[in-house]
């Protein structure tokens, strides 16, 4: 398995984005840049993290000690709820580079919406400020629901290249992503394989299908992402797990096998709620 087999996705400003990558959530700050080490040496180029995951500092020893070019790696960070607001924003992002050692990030997302507060459009517009100035090639949101999107489109001029959201078998959450999708938004799937808080294994066909193509149930729940036209980085801390979970291009689930699975949909939000949550 090699970098150059994980397809890219081009979003609506251009960049093109690996469609598969590591995510970094609850990865002790200790442990990251091991962690981070082994998942690039495994072939991974895109990493996923947070300036609340408290491990940027990982991530970016990890990049600097790898020699791999930086044009080759896709870096996301996200604005931390506390950070939002008009001004705060400009900070946060400085420390976050900062911690990263980069001297910029390949996307930058509002993390979440925290509607109660009413932030996100003057958050949003110093997003839009900081791309202007190259150091985020990409900005986007994540957490966000219709109305959400549907205010920031209406207020501003940058459509989000992006919404990371939860997205897995029993929580596909198709209706908001065809609504991004209809405005040029990529969905990304965070907790793809519902963060190990339910047995994929009792979703109605998934045994059956992983055996027919001979391959673990994780990676039947990642090819379904993919061939859902998803963007997703699963996390794990294991070297043979990231081996496995980056091991999803030599099968395809066929038109019948993808029906199946949408009977999994079980509306099984396992993350905390966008409407109230930070509030
Ligand atoms: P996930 O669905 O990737 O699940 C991680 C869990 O699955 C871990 O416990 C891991 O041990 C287990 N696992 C991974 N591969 C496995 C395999 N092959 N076999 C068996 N078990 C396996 O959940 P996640 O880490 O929450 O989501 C992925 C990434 O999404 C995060 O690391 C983070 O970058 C991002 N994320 C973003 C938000 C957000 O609010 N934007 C929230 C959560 C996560």
């Amino acid at each position: 398995m090699t970098a150059a087999t994980v397809p890219t996705v081009t979003l609506n400003d251009g960049n093109r984005i690996p469609q598969l990558g590591f995510g970094v959530f609850k990865v002790d700050p200790a442990e990251t840049q091991r962690v981070v080490e082994d998942a690039l040496e495994v072939g991974y180029r895109h990493l996923d993290t947070a300036a609340v995951y408290g491990n940027e500092e990982g991530v970016g020893a990890a990049i600097a000690g790898s020699g791999i070019p930086r044009e080759e790696l896709f870096v996301t960070t996200k604005l931390w709820n506390t950070d939002q607001g008009a001004q705060a924003p400009f900070a946060a992002f400085d420390a976050s580079l900062d911690r990263l050692g980069l001297d910029r990030v390949d996307l930058y997302l509002i993390h979440w919406p925290v509607p109660a507060r009413g932030l996100y459009l003057d958050t949003w517009r110093a997003l839009e400020r900081i791309a202007a100035s190259g150091r985020a090639r990409s900005i986007g949101v994540s957490n966000f629901q219709i109305p959400h999107l549907e205010a920031l489109l209406a207020a501003t001029a940058t459509v989000p290249a992006v919404n990371q959201i939860e997205v897995h078998p029993a929580f596909p959450q198709r209706a908001l992503r065809e609504w991004a999708a209809e405005r040029g938004i990529r969905t990304e799937s965070w907790g793809p394989l519902g963060q190990g808080k339910y047995d994929l294994g009792e979703l109605p066909g998934l045994t059956d299908i992983a055996a027919r193509h001979g391959v673990t149930i994780p990676q039947v729940v990642l090819r379904w992402h993919l061939q859902e036209g998803l963007i997703v980085f699963p996390k794990t801390t294991s070297r043979e797990r990231m081996r496995e979970n980056l091991d999803v291009f030599g099968f395809e689930l066929s038109t019948e096998e993808l029906e199946t699975l949408r009977a999994a949909d079980e509306g099984r939000r396992v993350g905390p709620d966008p409407d109230t949550f930070g509030a």
